[in-house]
């Protein structure tokens, strides 16, 4: 199944993290898509500077390959329903991910929208879920 969701826009940013943004200075690469489709988390976070913003778009959209985490923009995300991220409540709905097991390894959990939302059920189908900021975000499975 594929689905295709979208990524967020500019905007002001809150406390929490975006654990699905877009590749570029000042974010942070939190997991890398493996050749299963599935994501596999880094950590500590890799932090994003120019040279590797461009190094990385030189193949391709790197959200495709890679997630990316950014402060959360809220209301400034085309995403936002109002009160909360609209992405990780579609990957809810859509019954992404195992009702059970280990979380990942992630580096950002403490502040990550997405787990502040959705607790452990986030963690499980987070693997799924792939970002592209050019057409919207796909979840393989
Ligand atoms: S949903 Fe869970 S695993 Fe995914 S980025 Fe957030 S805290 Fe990490």
């Amino acid at each position: 199944m594929t689905r295709r969701l979208g990524a967020e826009d500019a905007g002001d940013a809150s406390a929490l993290t975006c654990p699905s943004s877009r590749c570029e200075p000042g974010a942070s690469l939190i997991a890398i898509v493996g050749d299963d489709g599935r994501l596999a988390h880094i950590t500590p976070a890799l932090p994003v500077d120019e040279a590797f913003a461009e190094a990385a778009a030189q193949h391709g959209p790197p959200e495709a390959r890679m997630r990316f985490a950014s402060p959360c923009l809220e209301a400034g995300c085309a995403q936002w329903t109002g009160s909360s991220c609209g992405i990780i409540e579609q990957v809810m709905a859509a019954g992404i991910g195992p009702a059970g097991g280990r979380l990942p390894r992630c580096a950002i959990r403490p502040s990550c929208r997405w787990y502040a939302q959705e607790g452990a059920a986030a963690c499980r189908a987070c693997p799924l879920v792939v970002t592209d900021a050019t057409e919207g975000a796909t979840l393989e499975g």
